[in-house]
């Protein structure tokens, strides 16, 4: 039994226009005899590879119900006898869902459609574009895509922006392995930003993404150092470093204190805006001041590394100083999980949105549980394996 993929993608633009008049479908739903006739008929010509189809026709009405609108509209494209259990007015039905649910339905297809990938700023599936990179331009993606999805969701700072469909269309194309491959090893090229001087100290950046059973990795190292032995030390008010490790957890100024200080103060404000008690806000100033407070323990043990992690996402980073504190090495591991909807909490809390400020996410991600160090150890998983 397969699915008869090549109609489905004629069908995506007439789903999507829900103000057209269509007659999509056979009335809604058949009548208990013509089910019968249909099911007589496949009982005539047994097949035991449809072996489901034997199952008395009350069972299988019973499974189809418990299917999500988006499995049903696939099931409905295998073969004659479940498009006559599954008939309805799909247009109507998708437009009955909630936004999200709308959004987990096209989600549901792209998994089954190589050449496409849900938009959740418009809710519609749009056709891959094999120029569309990570690193693009906003203004050439704009062109690819009227709707703007730049402007929605994201993950990265200023030198890589990695946005939801290219991380579902890696891990469909990975997962497929038998299309679009030269545009998947684009996806999964390792981005390394140019050494670049800031006054006496030079930083580089690298991001190499890595999908390891079936989940989307992403470790991003930042190299700071000092170019002469006379310049500031590290991390102090003379050096110019702005660091990202993930949507919560920032390094504001290369002086640790002064870090902190500007977060204090920010978080202070906004929690009484949010009526939060003096406990419950030293708790998320101690959560958000973690990069600070490792890079300060790192300074005190150089050649060692201090690891810890992000509690609002599925974040590791490390920081380490050679013993002479020239050069510091920060690492971040993400996982930005399975393939899915750009409603799934791990995207979400991985993020951003262009319509919050960075502390805002302090306030709207809920906690999300990792072991720590979990994402660190399975990015360096030797054996990818498919699944
Ligand atoms: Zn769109
Ligand atoms: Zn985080």
């Amino acid at each position: 039994m397969t699915l008869q993929l090549k109609s489905l993608p004629k069908l995506l633009p007439l789903l999507q226009q829900p103000h057209r008049n269509l007659n999509m479908r056979r009335p809604r739903l058949p009548l208990l005899p013509q089910l019968l006739r249909v099911f007589k008929s496949c009982h005539r010509h047994r097949n035991h590879s449809r072996n489901i189809l034997q199952l008395p026709l009350e069972i299988l009405l019973l499974i189809t119900e418990k299917l999500a609108l988006h499995d049903m509209f696939l099931l409905s494209h295998t073969c004659r006898a479940f498009r006559h259990v599954t008939v309805q007015d799909w247009r109507a039905a998708v437009r009955r869902l909630s936004f999200r649910d709308r959004i987990d339905f096209w989600a549901g297809l792209a998994y089954t459609l190589p050449g496409f990938w849900v938009c959740s700023k418009c809710c519609k599936l749009h056709p891959i574009h094999t120029s569309d990179f990570p690193m693009c331009l906003r203004s050439s993606r704009g062109q690819w895509f009227p709707c703007a999805v730049d402007y929605s969701q994201r993950y990265g700072g200023d030198y890589f922006q990695v946005q939801h469909h290219h991380i579902q269309l890696a891990l469909k194309l990975s997962r497929r392995g038998n299309m679009h491959q030269k545009y998947l090893a684009g996806l999964m090229s390792t981005c390394i930003y140019p050494t670049h001087y800031l006054k006496r100290f030079k930083q580089s950046y690298e991001a190499e993404p890595r999908i390891i059973n079936g989940q989307f990795l992403l470790r991003e190292t930042w190299n700071l150092s000092s170019v002469t032995s006379t310049c500031s030390p590290l991390f102090s008010e003379g050096s110019v470093f702005r660091l990202r490790v993930c949507s919560h957890l920032q390094l504001f100024y290369s002086n640790l204190e002064r870090s902190r200080n500007l977060k204090r103060l920010i978080l202070s404000a906004r929690a009484q805006v949010a009526n939060l008690t003096q406990r419950e806000l030293m708790a998320i100033s101690r959560e958000a001041t973690l990069v600070e407070d490792e890079i300060e323990l790192a300074l005190e043990s150089p050649g060692w590394w201090r690891y810890n992690s992000c509690m609002r996402c599925h974040t590791d980073f490390g920081v380490m100083i050679t013993p002479g504190k020239r050069i510091a090495t920060i690492q971040a591991w993400h996982n930005f999980g399975v393939e899915g909807s750009p409603m799934d909490a791990t995207w979400r809390a991985h993020a951003d949105d262009a319509h919050y400020t960075t502390f805002e996410c302090f306030f709207r991600n809920a906690h999300l549980h990792h072991r720590h160090g979990s994402v660190r150890e399975l990015y360096y998983e030797s054996t990818p394996r498919a699944t």
